[in-house]
């Protein structure tokens, strides 16, 4: 359920590692491709690397950034990496359509713009009602995003919620010295606003033209509701960089924080992706719905193999999983660093500091 990269890994991963499968196996996303996907694209080496895994390089343009430059306060620092890339930045809209049709070329069916509305598992497979008919399964992946039906329908409870902002600015690239240098700026400006997070600008493109990606993500579960908060602060952030932004331009998504003890499976359905969870430091969202969908994937796989298909436990596949390990490492970070109570904030410190250490 959903054809995003957590939706695509996990067909990929299950075409490559059974190949009988493949046939058996529907993507189904309510909206047709290419669609718009409000996302930076920022796409780094973790990402191609679980790219990498499901032997995926989809063919997009993409913009190379050579050097990251990270601020707190007055202090910067420019990260260069010995050689490439530091990350590159695609058009959603690009990316997924291209790793969606290499899940065609595997031999596996894909149904566009059809909507789930319902899912029930029973005993012996999943019923997904669409506005088209219904499907059974045998197993259900739900990749279908933070606000997604199946983590709905089968009750995994509350998750600690953050969101991201974008405005897409356009640019000159002769009068805009970062964009013509390629770096990209991560700036924890609003943590000193009480705003659990950073900004960030990355150069772009749109179809044609260059442009500059500009957001902010504010991670701490503890400022969710301050939206508007966090709206105003980046125009203002923005204009301190000398980069134009009008308010009515910037638009939000919300995001759920990957928690290690959080189930993540139920009978026969298992979730991945932004439906699971992702990294509540920096919100890098692609790696971890790849790496989660790779996971869910091999869950199926397991499942099928065994005839036993209850995924209550599937949590414990993703938490040892390398990707399940940065998530995890992420989370200590982002509660360390992104409380706003101070004490809060000392204990999670101390948390990261004996998981180093440990
Ligand atoms: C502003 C912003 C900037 C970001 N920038 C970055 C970045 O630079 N780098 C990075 O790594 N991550 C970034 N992220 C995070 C990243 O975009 C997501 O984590 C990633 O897209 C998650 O992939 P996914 O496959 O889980 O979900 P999605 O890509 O959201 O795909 C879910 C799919 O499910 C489909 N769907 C939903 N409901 C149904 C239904 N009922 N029936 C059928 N289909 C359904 C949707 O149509 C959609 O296609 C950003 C996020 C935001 C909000």
């Amino acid at each position: 359920m959903g054809a995003g990269p957590a939706g695509c890994a996990a067909a990929l991963r299950i075409a490559s590692r059974r190949p009988d499968l493949a046939p058996r196996t529907l993507v189904i996303d309510r909206r047709w491709f290419p669609r718009d996907k409000l996302c930076a694209g920022g796409l780094s080496r973790l990402a191609e690397a679980q790219l990498a895994r499901v032997e995926a390089a989809p063919a997009v343009a993409a913009c190379g950034v050579a050097a990251m430059e990270f601020a707190l306060g007055p202090r910067r620092e420019l990260v260069r990496p010995a050689s490439g890339w530091a990350f590159r930045t695609v058009r959603r809209r690009e990316f997924d359509v291209a790793l969606l049709d290499l899940v065609r070329d595997r031999a596996v069916a894909v149904e566009e713009g059809e909507s789930a509305r319902v899912i029930e598992a029973g005993r012996t497979g999943v019923s997904v009602v669409t506005e088209r008919g219904e499907h059974r399964a045998l197993t259900v992946i739900g990749a279908d995003g933070a606000s997604g039906v199946v983590r709905r329908a089968i009750e995994l409870g509350a998750a600690e919620r953050g969101f991201a902002l974008e405005a897409l600015v356009p640019v000159e690239p002769q009068r805009d010295a970062a964009f013509a240098q390629g770096v990209a700026t991560f700036d924890f400006a609003p943590m000193a606003a009480g705003l659990g997070g950073y900004c960030w600008i990355f150069p772009s493109r749109d179809a044609e033209s260059p442009l500059l990606n500009c957001g902010i993500a504010v991670c701490a579960p503890d400022c969710a509701r301050f939206g508007k908060r966090a709206r105003s602060f980046l125009v203002e952030w923005l204009a301190s960089r000398g980069v134009r932004c009008d308010a009515s331009a910037i638009r939000g998504h919300g995001t759920i924080a990957y928690d290690p003890e959080a189930p993540l499976g139920a009978d026969r359905v298992c979730v991945a992706g932004d439906a699971a969870g992702i990294d509540p430091y920096l919100s890098e969202g692609i790696p971890c719905a790849l790496g989660t969908g790779i996971a869910a994937a091999d869950a199926v796989v397991a499942a099928i193999d065994r005839s036993d298909f209850d995924l209550t436990r599937h949590h414990e596949r993703v938490r040892r999983s390398t990707i399940g390990r940065i998530m995890e490492r992420r989370r200590l970070l982002a509660h360390a660093r992104y409380r706003r109570d101070p004490i809060d904030r000392y204990f999670h410190a101390v948390r990261l500091f004996g998981s180093a250490t440990g």
